[in-house]
């Protein structure tokens, strides 16, 4: 089978022939039909700092859809030929966590596409229990998007509280910030989304087309604290910062974003304020339900946040990822 490789070269790809891989008993073997490259993937490609665990050489890519080609036992009989959307997460069911329903933050959680070869190839193997059907009125390239959705989704639902009419600002723009933002929108909040000057042409003015305020961050004026609720999406120390002093009092902050540097909050004013700060990682099983609800009702909209481009054109597209030329590459095998 094809495959993109991510060889042991910083920032290098190559095309390689390799075996269709084996399956044991509680596995499948997905015929990958499109494979979201994500910005974890992008982290992984140039060797960044907190990836150190991704082995090299190594096949990427945990946001797929595809086709059962192959079962490893009679019990997923049922499974064959179906067309899934792959949760990339492999949970224990058996923690604490799992037991509570947050399997995104289980104890023995493993996963494809960064510790293991993933769906950046014409075929990957994942355990049985990492599919979902997928819907016949989705089509599988806008499934790829379920991953990134779900984690918005969840990031979304950290805030128990009632959405609608509240004031929300997004901070950044990438993938996670734009389906937080619609995901807030669906909630019935006042969106507004952030992002730098730069961002504009081929991220930023992306929301307007879902009816999301937009704002550039350079011309922010920080006094202006108007927001129930922030979610830190850009992963800027600085933009961490200045959250805090955007929240009315009593607000709330949801980071989203991994750091590369350290981040210094207002404590003070955190609690003068008495503004909740939470975190969110990852999503749970119901979180992908949901991501694929949202993206079958509103198909043609989603169609404007990617851009597929063949395996053979992998390396250009992790290049116009990383020079943010496209928002979302999706990979064709
Ligand atoms: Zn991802
Ligand atoms: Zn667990």
């Amino acid at each position: 089978m094809k495959a993109l490789v991510k060889t042991e070269v910083k920032d290098e790809f190559r095309i390689e022939n390799r075996d269709i891989p084996n399956i044991s008993a509680d596995e499948l073997l997905i015929k990958v039909e499109y494979c979201g490259i994500c910005g974890s993937d992008l982290h992984a490609a140039s060797h960044a700092k907190g990836y150190e665990f991704v082995p090299k050489p190594i096949i990427l890519g945990h946001e797929f859809s595809g086709i059962v080609a192959k079962v490893g036992s009679e019990e997923n009989k049922s499974l064959l030929n179906q067309r899934v959307i792959i949760m990339p997460g492999v949970f224990c069911d058996e923690c604490e966590q799992c037991r509570n329903g947050r399997e995104n933050i289980c104890s023995n959680i493993t996963g494809i596409g960064l510790r293991t070869d993933g769906g950046m190839a014409e075929y990957a193997k994942v355990k049985a229990q990492q599919v979902l059907l997928k819907p016949d009125e989705l089509p599988s390239d806008i499934a790829a998007l379920t991953e990134p959705l779900s984690v918005a989704i969840h990031a979304v639902g950290r805030i128990g509280d009632e959405m609608l009419g509240k004031k929300v600002l997004v901070q950044g723009c990438g993938i996670i910030g734009m389906f937080t933002a619609i995901a807030a929108k669906n909630r019935g909040a006042d969106v507004t989304i952030s992002g730098l000057q730069r961002d504009w042409e081929h991220r930023l003015s992306l929301a307007e087309k879902f009816d999301i305020n937009t704002e550039i961050f350079e011309n922010v004026d920080v006094r202006d604290n108007r927001f129930d609720y922030i979610y830190e999406c850009s992963g800027s120390s600085i933009a961490a910062e200045n959250a805090i002093k955007r929240l009315k009092k009593g607000g709330m902050m949801v980071v989203v974003a991994l750091y590369e540097q350290k981040v210094e909050l207002p404590m003070n004013v955190i609690v003068r304020s008495e503004i909740n700060v939470l975190s969110s990682y990852g999503s749970t099983r119901k979180d992908f339900h949901s991501a694929i609800d949202v993206l079958t009702t509103n198909k043609e909209q989603m169609r404007k946040l990617f851009r597929i481009y063949s395996l053979n054109d992998g390396h250009a597209a992790f290049r116009d990822a990383k020079s943010q030329k496209v928002l979302k590459p999706i990979l064709k095998p």
